[in-house]
């Protein structure tokens, strides 16, 4: 499959012709293109999404609610393409996808209701004054997505800028460049004017960072790992560019001895090891309350043995492939190093080859005990199907050893005592706290993390306010 960039209502190659190969990670195969975008095509896509803007800001909110929601239905009309696509191109299993697409045309039906309902406030101020806010679009914006929930998360960005009035430059990974493209077909035929969602395929270091130091792209959302955070908050700061940051996440599983365990239990493998532990907000370090630390780990291991690693497209299978060779060395560097620094591997450890996919990236769901709390394996985060589980007995402990790391995305904690969860979701350092569920998300919910994490919070009017400037005005009565 060849992708091509979309800019200006056209697909079109790089301007330099150069492009970037594509592989199917469950076989390791190349199997398709992307361009290799630099500079000048995001220069390009800027010059179309400028034009663009008078008109789209313009537009009623009527309109534009119609249009997103044209294109909600045509990404559930495509649903069963989009989703194989997505698995093919990502190593996720397909019912995996095909819930994914659920929630990327979810995306599109918020935000074109939020369009209608966006609105500003008012300030009366006793007898002197009566302030108003004014909300307008920024003009054209950056949106950068990653690879490991790739069409979920470019929506989840795209849909409330352009809801917000907004045009865009979009840039998908250059691991999952295919279903992006395919929402591209899905906006020329919801009517999307040409220039107002412009997708610029290719690498971060080029693509990814022309959209972030161009100096007319005024706000940059970007979603993926904290150091490339850090590096494009080094870039936009000094230019004054708003910015919304979603990174990494090291995310504590806590579960008390008074839980539902089997809830506790099921969820947990679940939270471990869904899209192979590729997902943010994952939980990565699980704490067991000592008296069922056994009992907890003897059902957790049995679940994930019994776990099918293997081809993404065949419906059993729970665990498919890592995304790409390089990522998959990753993990299995971390998995290394976690035996180097103590770890006992109760489960996994190692990468295996489902038969008729012996080149693909596959690793087995990995269970480690026995490391201290402060080592890097249970700091750094490793984004795959590996877990750490420890034993806890208070509850001072267990927040000291789960905020024990730079990260503060989310956390999940799974007790029946409501002062204890309360008390403790207050002192969990993360902008994100479960009681007793995991990944049960309300749109209008503000959406990001603390420490490195990110900066600022995606979901409802959050992200309609990140796509807006606000504007005081004041009338003396
Ligand atoms: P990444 O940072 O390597 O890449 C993310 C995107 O940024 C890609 O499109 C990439 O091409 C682009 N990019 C890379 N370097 C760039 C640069 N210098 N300038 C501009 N753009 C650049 O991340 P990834 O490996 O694709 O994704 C995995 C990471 O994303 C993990 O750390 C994960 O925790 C994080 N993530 C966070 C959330 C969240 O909501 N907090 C959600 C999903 C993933």
């Amino acid at each position: 499959m060849k992708v091509q960039n979309f800019i200006n209502g056209e697909f079109k190659p790089a301007i330099s012709g150069r492009l970037i190969e594509n592989r199917n990670p469950s076989n390791g195969q190349m199997y398709g293109s992307l361009p290799d975008s630099d500079k000048s095509d995001v220069e390009e896509a800027f010059l179309a999404a400028e034009a663009a803007f008078p008109a789209w800001s313009n537009t009623p909110s009527e309109e534009r609610f119609k249009i997103l929601n044209a294109i909600a239905e045509g990404i559930d009309s495509l649903r069963e393409e989009l989703a194989l696509a997505e698995s093919i191109d990502q190593g996720k299993p397909l019912w995996l996808a095909k819930s994914e697409m659920i929630r990327a045309s979810q995306n599109f039906r918020f935000f074109a209701t939020a369009a209608m309902q966006f609105s500003s406030e008012s300030h009366a101020s006793e007898n002197t004054s009566i302030n108003y806010t004014l909300r307008s679009p920024i003009g054209v914006v950056g949106c950068i997505s990653p690879w490991n929930l790739p069409l979920y998360l470019f929506t989840w960005k795209v849909a409330p800028a352009l809801a917000a009035g907004n045009c865009v430059v979009a840039k998908p990974s250059e691991f999952t460049p295919v279903t992006a493209s395919m929402l591209a077909n899905i906006c020329i035929a919801a009517k999307l004017p040409s220039g107002v969602l412009n997708i610029v395929q290719g690498l971060g270091s080029s693509a990814g960072e022309a959209i972030v130091s161009h100096p007319k792209i005024k706000a940059i959302s970007f979603t993926g790992g904290t150091d490339t955070g850090k590096n494009i908050a080094s870039i936009a700061a000094p230019m004054f560019k708003k910015i919304s940051l979603e990174l990494g996440g090291k995310n504590p599983t806590i579960i008390f001895a008074d839980s539902d365990l089997e809830k506790a239990i099921k969820t947990t493998v679940k939270s471990s090891f869904m899209n192979q532990g590729e997902i943010c907000l994952c939980g990565s370090r699980v704490f067991v309350e000592r008296p069922v630390y056994e009992r907890v780990k003897q059902s957790l291991l049995e679940a994930v043995n019994a776990m099918k690693v293997g081809d993404p497209l065949h419906e059993n299978t729970q665990v498919g492939a890592i995304v790409s060779k390089q990522h998959f060395d990753k993990v299995l560097a971390h998995i290394a190093l976690a035996k180097k620094e103590g770890a006992t591997v109760l489960c996994g450890g190692e990468s295996v080859e489902p038969e008729g996919f012996a080149l693909g990236w596959y690793i087995k769901p990995t269970i480690l005990e026995g490391l201290p709390p402060n080592c890097r394996t249970n700091k750094e985060e490793i984004f795959g199907p590996v877990i750490s589980i420890a034993p806890f007995d208070t509850e001072d402990e267990v927040l000291a050893m789960a905020n024990n790391t730079e990260y503060g995305l989310a956390a999940t904690l799974w007790t029946e005592n409501l002062s204890r969860a309360h008390k403790m979701a207050q002192q969990l350092e993360t902008g994100i706290v479960w009681i007793n569920c995991w990944l049960l998300r309300d749109l209008r919910t503000p959406f990001g993390g603390v420490k490195s994490s990110g900066l600022g919070r995606e979901g409802g009017w959050e992200a309609m306010r990140f796509f807006t400037e606000a504007k005081n005005v004041c009338v003396a009565l």
